[in-house]
């Protein structure tokens, strides 16, 4: 899969330019492009986005509202699952703000040339005028009531019915369900989180459906890019890419080697050494979940944690502590929204992080999980969910990278929290 999607991204990227010379040369008519990228290149590119969108409600839901529930049994834990999420947190959160601070700094959205963007906006001039419009109008205004009413709207039910898909509303929804569940009956507790494991088994079904066509709508979206926005557009994308690339390795090698100094007695090259074929794994799997039978391993041969803690913290983790995702998820809505030249203040990317940790948690770790998230996370800001086609051709690559660093981060977890608490079957 991995070798097909980067086929179609370059050979996507290479039919969008001999499209472009054609016309630069009179062979092809600026309206016999118009007409191929309507009917052919962008529908099959909508289809692929269109299966995602379907999916980002009922995925949110039950995956939080699932976590939450089966957090139920972890109460008795007490300071073992405290330390444990209060580092899945940090580490996201810390991942997330490394992201937006790099984004800032680079620009790369801000850098697609006048001509490109010109296009690109006309393309969504409605969505984006009204983004633009409306988080200005937010900006600077923001306070605790303005928090709360995101969570909290007049009704939930019709921020969902947005175009643009709010999905905070949702969010304190499923939170309030899954908290719910866990003073019902036992048995009952159990039925609602089979009922949200089928919702969320269902929607992850159709992410791989999504993902199955993936090669292909990278292709289409690929080469509609180019010939909409023109070749200027891949310059500021490989920014992004490498630079997304290298705030991942300072989080990795950076954040992780400081919070192992300060909280375990692992030696940083010790351990980096000890998790080379977790990272492997996780590099060609893509998917945290597939790598969690050779890290729990790693954490007891190599790492020495103590079975009990790497069965508790490295499960968890790899369905809740999303390090590499929330920092991906973070750097793309910026990337985006510079593309588009809408303007996120300090206020509004504070709320970006808080967004981002909280999202991360409800990806699953498996292939492109985050794309449907993602999506949410446009829409609250009310960006076009069409911005994320930009990025999409080097989705693939970059989810390789990101679950990298989140199997890294539950490691870096286990290995503090089993040095600093008793194990959870100790008395
Ligand atoms: N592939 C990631 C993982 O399994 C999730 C994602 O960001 O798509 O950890």
């Amino acid at each position: 899969m991995h070798q097909r999607i980067f086929i179609g991204l370059l050979s996507g990227i290479a039919a969008g330019l001999a499209l472009q010379g054609l016309r630069h040369s009179g062979f092809l008519s600026p309206a016999f492009l118009e007409g191929l990228d309507a009917s052919l290149l962008s529908p099959v590119g909508k289809v692929f986005l269109g299966m995602l969108r379907m999916v980002v409600a009922p995925l949110v839901f039950a995956s939080l509202a699932l976590g939450v529930a089966q957090l139920g049994r972890l109460d008795r834990l007490g300071r073992l699952a405290s330390r444990t999420f209060a580092l899945f947190a940090l580490n996201m959160a810390v991942g997330t703000i490394l992201g937006l601070l790099l984004m800032n700094w680079l620009q790369p959205g801000a850098g697609i040339d006048a001509a490109a963007r010109s296009s690109l906006i006309a393309s969504q001039a409605a969505g984006v005028a009204k983004a633009q419009a409306g988080l200005a109008a937010q900006s600077g205004k923001f306070n605790v009531g303005s928090l709360v009413e995101m969570f909290f709207p007049a009704n939930w039910i019709t921020s969902l019915a947005d175009p643009n898909l709010q999905i905070l509303p949702l969010i304190a929804f499923a939170l309030l369900c899954g908290m719910a569940a866990t003073s019902l009956s036992e048995s009952q507790r159990v039925s609602f989180i089979d009922a949200m494991d089928l919702i969320a088994r269902l929607g992850t079904k159709i992410v791989d459906f999504a993902l199955a066509l993936a090669p292909y709508a990278v292709a289409c979206l690929m080469a509609s890019a180019v010939v909409r926005f023109g070749a200027g557009v891949l310059g500021p994308l490989l920014l992004f890419v490498f630079g997304v690339l290298g705030v991942m390795a300072l989080h990795l090698f950076g954040s992780m080697t400081l919070l192992l100094k300060a909280f375990s007695k692992v030696p940083p090259g010790k351990f980096f050494r000890g998790i080379r074929t977790v990272m492997l794994t996780a590099f060609s799997t893509s998917s945290s979940n597939a790598t969690l039978p050779t890290s729990l391993r790693v954490a007891r041969d190599e790492l020495g944690v103590s079975a009990p803690t790497a069965g508790f913290v490295l499960p968890l983790g790899a369905t809740m502590n999303m390090s590499g995702t929330a920092l991906y998820e973070g750097c793309v809505v910026l990337f985006v929204a510079q593309a588009y030249g809408i303007h996120l203040d300090l206020a509004q990317q504070a709320i970006l992080v808080l967004l981002t940790v909280l999202s991360a948690v409800a990806v699953s770790g498996i292939p492109g999980a985050s794309l449907p998230l993602i999506i949410g996370l446009l829409g609250n800001f009310g960006i076009p969910a069409e911005g994320l086609a930009l990025v999409l051709g080097f989705d693939r690559i970059l989810d390789m990278a990101r679950t990298v660093l989140n199997v890294a981060a539950d490691l870096v977890t286990a290995v503090i929290v089993d040095q600093s608490s008793p194990s959870p079957d100790s008395p």
